[in-house]
């Protein structure tokens, strides 16, 4: 049988192997492949909802997924490693065990790569040491810990002085972090865990090098973003170039040194260096695996990448435009593949090129709502959102990775479920 391998069980990568499971797999009444994915963790966390772990409003521990489980329910093998080398003349690759250091291999006939993205420090000094990253739901954690142990340290100092975080980025996951934490600190007094003052005696800094927030999404949503975090008292620096982060503060080009208790790092993205390791395989100077419009390889028909860590060509834009890092893009690369693989089991070439459809960007404020702007098709700047409306879309996503992964039915009754049991359960998770 045709073995197909998916390393990176992520936003794009699960939902593949989940599909490819279901029909061309164990699950399918006339297998025709054997599916195996690969991820160095036994579980998988949608990765846009880490600033929602990170501020406690949602449980990890509720909203992660078994690799194992799904696997059997869907009709592929799980093994977890991490991806080491990759050998494409004898079309294997090896993995480094979880449990000691030993490495293993393990042989394909095709090759998907989705491992995702890593965060980029820039080589900013103390950057990597003394902020906290937003890569995986540990690191989300521990954010969670230590923002609770701050609280709670502050209030013991007899005149308690402000507890200082400073968020470094202030993209869509920065600006949603900063939202999320406010509410945070509120939640976390109204349960009477700590006696500050939310606003005053905790401040929240957000600190972008370029001219305005959000620099990558339209201007209008920008300006709104804005005028929410101002409600929230969240403190905005732009033009602000980070370049040393200590211990207790983070300083600025120009001399500025900005007071810090807690620093989160949520500045930029890399691919993880693995890629530029791996034989024979062509990366840019980001570390993305250069593909082509069919998700292919340009240097082996075999392998494919999607996802954070593939580098492909945005259709009907300049060739030096590719398609963004995002949860949607890889979403859409996960189906676009599915269909791919299934016509190249029945031998039939791959002419359909990637069509990357942008339906707009979305960024949540926790409980103030969100905003957002989508393509409508009908005008260049596309329609502007915000409030309850907005938020619901936001989620909506989400709920729609889930439909990829468990189907619909059980997607309205997870959700349905777990609004049942908010009731019996604090808003945000406090110890
Ligand atoms: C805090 C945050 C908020 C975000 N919010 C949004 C949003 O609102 N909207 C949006 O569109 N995008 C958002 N993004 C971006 C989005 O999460 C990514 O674009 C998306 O997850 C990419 O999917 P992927 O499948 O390529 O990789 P991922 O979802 O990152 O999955 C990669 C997988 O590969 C595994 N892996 C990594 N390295 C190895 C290895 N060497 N060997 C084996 N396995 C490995 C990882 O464990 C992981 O399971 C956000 C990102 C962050 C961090």
């Amino acid at each position: 049988m045709h073995r197909i391998v998916v390393v990176g069980g992520g936003a794009g990568g699960l939902e593949l192997v989940t599909r490819l499971g279901n029909v061309l797999g164990a699950q399918s009444r006339h297998p025709k492949a054997h599916i195996t994915l690969v991820d160095m963790n036994p579980t998988h966390l949608w990765k846009p909802l880490l600033h929602a772990v990170a501020s406690g409003s949602i449980n990890v521990g509720v909203e992660q997924l078994e690799y194992a489980a799904q696997a059997q329910w869907h009709g592929f093998h799980f093994e977890q490693g991490t991806l080491h080398a990759l050998d494409r003349a004898q079309h294997c690759i090896t993995l480094k065990s979880p449990i000691a250091e030993k490495y293993h291999t393990l042989s394909y006939d095709t090759l998907i790569i989705a491992i995702g993205s890593l965060t980029h420090f820039f080589n900013v000094s103390g950057a990597e040491t003394y902020s906290f990253a937003l890569d995986t739901a540990k690191q989300a954690e521990q954010l969670r810990c230590h923002l609770l142990a701050a609280c709670l340290q502050t209030q013991q100092n007899t005149s308690p002085p402000p507890l200082r975080i400073t968020i470094i980025g202030a993209g869509a996951t920065g600006v949603e972090l900063s939202a999320e934490l406010r509410h945070t600190v509120h939640t976390l007094r109204n349960y009477r865990l700590h006696v500050l003052d939310p606003k005053r005696e905790i401040q929240i800094t957000l600190i972008e090098a370029s001219s305005r927030i959000l620099p990558a999404l339209p201007e209008r949503l920008a300006a709104a973003t804005s005028s929410l975090l101002h409600k929230l008292s969240i403190t905005t620096k732009v033009n602000a170039v980070v370049t040393q982060v200590e211990e207790k503060a983070v300083h600025l080009k120009g001399g500025e040194i900005i007071p810090s208790d807690l620093t989160v790092w949520a500045a930029g993205i890399k691919a993880p260096p693995v890629l530029a390791t791996l034989e024979g395989l062509e990366v840019n100077k980001q570390g993305q695996i250069m593909v082509n419009p069919a998700l292919q390889s340009i240097n082996d028909p075999d392998i494919f990448a999607l996802g954070d860590c593939a580098s492909c060509p945005r259709l009907g834009y300049p060739p030096d435009v590719r398609v963004p890092p995002r949860a949607q893009a890889a979403h859409q690369q996960a189906s676009f593949l599915f269909k791919q693989l299934k016509s190249r089991l029945r031998g039939k070439p791959l002419t359909k090129p990637f069509r990357y459809r942008d339906f707009g960007a979305l960024v949540s404020l926790g409980h103030s709502g969100a905003v957002g702007n989508l393509r409508d098709g009908l005008t260049r700047q596309g329609l502007f959102i915000r409030g309850w409306f907005a938020k619901w879309l936001y989620l909506s996503l989400y709920r729609l990775h889930l439909a990829a992964l468990h189907g619909w039915r059980r997607m309205i009754l997870d959700t349905f479920g777990k609004w049942l049991s908010r009731s019996t359960r604090p808003r945000i998770k406090l110890h």
